[in-house]
């Protein structure tokens, strides 16, 4: 019992969160900056947070994860960092040669009052920033929000600090990837191929997080969306964003500095959602769906009609981001299934409208997000009425060890087990995957509380 002192008594709390359902900001922001080819991700503050967001990144991706910091101690944190960002950014340059460094702020540098726009602006005057260069920045005070909100922010700095128009429309659409694993962005620019539709996917972690084994160690892998796609995203003939509150920020970004027209969907998680997502692209490339995607979708709907008794009612608690959890509720419901409990840490108007309006063919289910939206509080929700199944990262263990229940791991982070980073979620190949793990989740469960006599070899 490591979760032993959760009561399942439920009572109200303002000032108190117990086991937060999200992490900090810049680590969203790292992750973002990590989907630039040659970008290094700079964290304005002190080695501490550097460490922490570096540390979480690479226990999750298995991959080392290179970042500088601006290396705060007591002088800095009292009159300003300044002088530090601006030593970081000669030295980044003169060593490690990044084609772009991405700088994102901390709880720190934010209480301060450290202004980066100024910052960077000053090293560019400086002379600090070579030729054919470029600093970017966020800023992401970890007191609010969550790595979404970073991820977020950093998305949409790319946007307002890259993009420009020259006036001559390009043949290609943007994608903007809400926060989704390298193998999910891999999956996006199969789909768009398959369809016909020439696409710029940014950010794109893809062949940077999950890189090869070479046999030699790149510092700056093959990946990542380069600088001159980012600016030629400005001469795009329309943006979608995949997610309301981690991918739309950046879609507004660049409608408003370049108005390229944008639409917002859910990232296509399951299959409903990934319907949407195949028809707004095939409208916005003015292409039809060829053979094999529907070919792809059959088998998904195949497989949800084919295992219907085992999936048919049984109840799920789920946690995570908003744009995954608003698309996973909806495939559960597809499924037949119940979500009955569901968690974010992580605040926005829009994640909630969302979440009510799927949340109509459910009104059974206890939805919360923000700053009170703990595992503590999921733990007791799961307490006062038992699940079949939870789904969520890997701090979900606890509750599923202690409550015995089947768990299926998504999102971020997931520590203690691969695959998240080389299988797709997204698509109707994604959704095949998703539903292959709740499967077998429950059918491992269904053998192993089997009684002898019903111990079934073909189920
Ligand atoms: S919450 Fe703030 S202080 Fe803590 S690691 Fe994140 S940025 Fe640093």
């Amino acid at each position: 019992m490591l979760l032993r002192h959760t009561t399942s008594e439920v009572k109200e709390r303002e000032g108190l969160t117990i086991n937060p359902a999200k992490t900090c900001q810049p680590i969203g922001a790292m992750y973002a900056a990590l989907g630039i080819h040659g970008c290094l991700p700079h964290s304005h503050g002190s080695q501490g947070c550097c460490s922490y967001h570096r540390s979480t990144l690479t226990r999750h991706y298995k991959e080392p994860v290179m970042a500088g910091t601006s290396s705060f101690t007591e002088g800095a944190s009292v009159f300003g960092g300044q002088a530090n960002l601006l030593q970081a950014i000669e030295t980044i340059f003169s060593v490690y040669d990044p084609d772009i460094i991405a700088v994102h702020s901390t709880c720190l540098s934010e209480t301060i009052g450290d202004d980066l726009q100024q910052i960077t602006k000053k090293a560019k005057d400086d002379g600090k920033i070579p030729e054919g260069k470029y600093v970017i920045y966020a800023s992401t005070p970890s007191f609010i929000g969550s790595h979404i909100t970073g991820y977020a922010n950093m998305v949409a700095g790319m946007a307002e600090q890259f993009t420009v128009s020259t006036g001559e429309k390009k043949d290609q659409v943007n994608i903007v990837a809400g926060w989704m694993e390298p193998s999910d962005m891999r999956e996006i620019k199969r789909v768009a191929k398959e369809l016909g539709v020439k696409i710029v996917l940014f950010p794109d972690t893809s062949d940077v997080l999950d890189a090869p084994q070479t046999g030699k160690h790149e510092f700056y892998p093959k990946g990542g969306v380069t600088i001159d796609e980012l600016k030629s995203t400005g001469d795009s003939k329309s943006t979608l964003a995949l997610g309301y509150v981690s991918a739309e920020p950046a879609a507004i970004a660049l409608d408003k500095k370049c108005k390229v027209p944008f639409e917002t969907i859910e990232m296509p998680i399951g299959l409903s959602a990934t319907d949407r997502f195949i028809v707004a692209l095939s409208k916005a490339g003015q292409v039809s769906v060829p053979a094999e995607i529907t070919a792809e979708r059959g088998r998904l709907v195949d497989v949800m009609a084919d295992m219907e008794q085992y999936l048919y009612g049984k109840k799920v608690a789920l946690f995570g981001d908003p744009d995954h959890l608003v698309p996973l509720t909806e495939f559960l419901l597809d499924l037949n299934m119940k979500p009955v409990h569901i968690i974010s840490g992580t605040p926005g108007m829009k994640f909630e409208k969302r979440m009510q309006e799927i949340l109509e063919r459910a009104p059974y289910a206890n939805f919360k997000n923000g700053l009170n939206a703990d595992m503590f509080l999921l733990h007791q929700w799961i307490k006062n009425e038992p699940v079949d199944l939870l789904i969520g990262n890997t701090y979900g263990k606890y509750i599923a060890r202690d409550e015995d229940i089947p768990f299926v791991r998504y999102g971020f982070p997931i520590l203690d087990r691969v695959g998240h980073s080389y299988f797709p979620s997204v698509g109707y190949t994604g959704g095949l995957r998703l539903l292959e793990k709740i499967l077998t989740a429950l059918l491992d469960r269904q053998d192993r509380d089997a009684l002898e006599e019903k111990f079934e070899l073909v189920m």
